[in-house]
């Protein structure tokens, strides 16, 4: 069975609850365990808050590639029983993704931020990847 849902937002932090929540009803015909619904919405989240408070770190971010308002681009498959991630943002990209996804490394600490949140996605997940364009935006893809 293959099984795909892609949802289009609104770059606001109220998002990051609707997009998780939206992720583990997508899933439960897969019958996942509490502790898989707790790993993959926490994923999620963090994909979701990072496209939201870094991507699009100001009100409107005009960027190469960017799209009327700033939005992110949530997008899920499900096939042979694996469920494949896909988050999106058209904001400002990464400049060096090998140190962005280290532990403990954040540019906004002024934010209260722990630079932690490539690490959970990394292990409360199988797979991650990270594709990314200064100017134009970053892509998180991940499965479980
Ligand atoms: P935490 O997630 O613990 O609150 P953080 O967001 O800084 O802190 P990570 O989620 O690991 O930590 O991200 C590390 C760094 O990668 C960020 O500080 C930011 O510089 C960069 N980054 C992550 N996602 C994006 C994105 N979508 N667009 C632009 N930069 C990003
Ligand atoms: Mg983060």
């Amino acid at each position: 069975l293959r099984n795909e849902m892609e949802i289009t937002f609104d770059a606001v932090s109220v998002n990051e609850a609707f997009a998780r929540v939206a992720v583990a009803a997508f899933v439960t015909p897969l019958n996942p365990t509490m502790e898989e619904i707790s790993d993959i919405k926490t994923a999620v989240s963090e994909a979701v808050t990072n496209a939201i408070i870094h991507g699009y770190d100001s009100e409107l971010w005009q960027g190469d590639c960017q799209e009327e308002k700033n939005q992110v681009y949530l997008r899920c498959v499900i096939e042979d029983d694996v469920l494949e991630v896909e988050v999106r943002d058209t904001g400002k990209g990464i400049e060096d993704i090998e140190q962005a996804m280290e532990p403990l490394f954040t540019t906004k600490p002024e934010l209260d931020r722990s630079g932690m949140g490539f690490a959970f996605m990394e292990a409360f997940m199988d797979d991650l990847e990270v594709e990314s364009r200064p100017g134009c935006g970053t892509v998180v893809l991940m499965k479980k």
